[in-house]
């Protein structure tokens, strides 16, 4: 039998199916009160020891940073968004360790990199020996099909060295350095999403016996990762994340398992790419939390590589490699590369009363400006390193001998994913757009009490038609309570 498609309605039973409703506030079922659940906090190794390493550097817990305040005089050294400077409370919840990433021209150390190491090139090829040895499976930034992408490296020969890119509205492009850097570029087109989330996965698959049918569970051990260049932005998306598949009601078991054991050798971007904002998003551009080691690419000669150290296990495995102290001008070095880099994003977007603004604005006429533009095409969600959603299919074969369940990556923008019996809700894909976008920005808050954005810039770069988040938010704001005439 064919599976029944859905169907686009016309302009009056979409209106029936509430496709211009405001957005609604799910409300927790009292059998789902925080009490009665066994809450599972991946930062928490006390509770969930399998899980790490999601969590404060020890160096930071101990000796907390402070600032005398958030304000235009402390961040004076700093030419970036107004909206990174001083955050209106209530906008959205502070994130964990941003103050770190808030280290000020005239103590450029802050506290991170009090006992920072210096590593040669040969010592971070030495490092990721030392890895493999300990069981790990090393994913990382690789140079395939035009772009830098994340897959498994066999060592550091399979770095991009050299390799840059070129990031805008709807456009990638491979560049060549002019220096032998590895980490030398932003992010590709890829987060570390689906190395824990996968695309597609086998759920069961049932077959046909004598006296009726078995079930075979596809629950074999996923392969313990080692995660090499992650970058700011990418540790926040990978706690959003966690935020949806195991602090909620219920605990994704291939996710959680795939997630356990993981080491991270994360980067500090040297460089912004065209499309980046994680400095209005305060994700970024330092890595503060969610780390083994971190480092900073120096490039000028020697190569070399200042490591701050994010865990004991990161501490343990650097006893293992060749090491020297950081000298204080190499980390002073190092803190002006990450500097630079917050001063030189390719984007900004302003995130004061950012939920209210969305919220007081589903009849916005710029949502049928960017609909005339968007192709529904899906892509913004699939590289975007947070969003979820996700469906299953049943598949059978032809002699009807067994049959499997496949959980697949959805999106919001396909018809299908809001059907509901006699038809899909967000039947235009003007609907769709502003679904995307308003629970991305507003009511992600409500639900996780984070922003479901990180300023990574996947969606505007992979976008076909150069669709820009930050441009479209900016737009409303531009027209606050502007109504649609149509
Ligand atoms: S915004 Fe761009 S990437 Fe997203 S669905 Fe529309 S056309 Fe595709
Ligand atoms: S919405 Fe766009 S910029 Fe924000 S995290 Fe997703 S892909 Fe990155």
């Amino acid at each position: 039998m064919r599976p029944r498609q859905p169907r686009e309605h016309p302009p009056s039973r979409r209106r029936e199916l509430h496709d211009d409703a405001p957005p609604v506030r799910f409300v927790r079922h009292p059998a789902h009160e925080p009490a009665r659940r066994q809450p599972v906090h991946p930062l928490d190794r006390a509770a969930v020891p399998q899980l790490g390493p999601l969590r404060e550097p020890p160096d930071r817990r101990r000796r907390p940073r402070r600032h005398a305040a958030h304000g235009e005089e402390e961040l004076a050294g700093y030419e970036v968004h107004a909206a990174w400077r001083v955050t209106p409370a209530g906008a959205y919840p502070r994130r964990r360790g941003v103050r770190d990433s808030l280290h000020l021209p005239d103590d450029p150390m802050g506290d991170a990199t009090a006992a920072s190491h210096l590593l040669g090139r040969e010592g971070l090829a030495h490092l990721l020996r030392a890895l493999r040895d300990d069981g790990y499976r090393l994913v990382g930034p690789t140079v395939r099909d035009g772009a830098i992408v994340h897959a498994e490296i066999g060592g550091l020969e399979d770095l991009p060295a050299g390799w840059t890119e070129t990031q805008e509205a709807g456009t990638y492009r491979l560049a060549r350095r002019a220096d032998a850097a590895l980490f030398g570029y932003a992010v590709g087109p890829q987060s570390w999403k689906p190395f824990f989330y996968v695309p597609r996965r086998r759920l069961f698959r049932t077959r046909r016996t004598d006296d009726g049918f078995t079930v075979e569970a596809d629950d074999a051990p996923p392969p313990k990762l080692a995660l090499v260049g992650a970058r700011s932005c990418d540790l926040h998306a990978i706690e959003v994340q966690d935020r949806t598949f195991l602090r909620g009601p219920f605990v994704d078991p291939d996710y959680a398992a795939r997630r356990q054991d993981l080491f991270v050798v994360a980067v500090h971007c040297g460089q912004a790419g065209g499309t980046c904002f994680c400095v209005s998003m305060q994700t970024g551009p330092r890595a503060t939390f969610g780390f083994d080691l971190a480092l900073t690419e120096l490039v000028d000669a020697p190569h070399r590589f200042v490591v701050e150290v994010g865990s004991e296990r990161g501490r343990a495995l650097l006893e293992r490699v060749p090491t020297e102290p950081a000298s204080a001008a190499d980390r002073a070095r190092a803190e002006a590369v990450v500097a630079a880099t917050a001063r030189s994003m390719g984007r900004t977007m302003d995130t004061r009363d950012i939920k209210a603004l969305l919220y007081r604005n589903p009849e916005h006429p710029r949502w049928d400006d960017v609909a005339s533009r968007c192709l529904a095409c899906t892509n913004c969600t699939l590289v975007c390193p947070t969003c979820f959603c996700g469906t299953v299919e049943d598949v059978s074969d032809l002699a009807g001998e067994t049959a499997e369940r496949w959980r697949r990556w959805d999106s919001c923008f396909t018809l299908g994913h809001s059907y509901l019996h006699g038809g899909s809700v967000r039947g235009t894909v003007r609907s769709r757009y502003r679904q995307w976008l308003t629970h991305k920005l507003a009511s992600w808050i409500d639900q996780f009490g984070t922003s479901g954005c990180v300023g990574c810039g996947r969606c505007i770069t992979w976008c076909p038609v150069g669709i820009d988040i930050t441009e479209e938010v900016a737009a409303i704001r531009a027209a606050d309570g502007a109504t649609a005439t149509a």
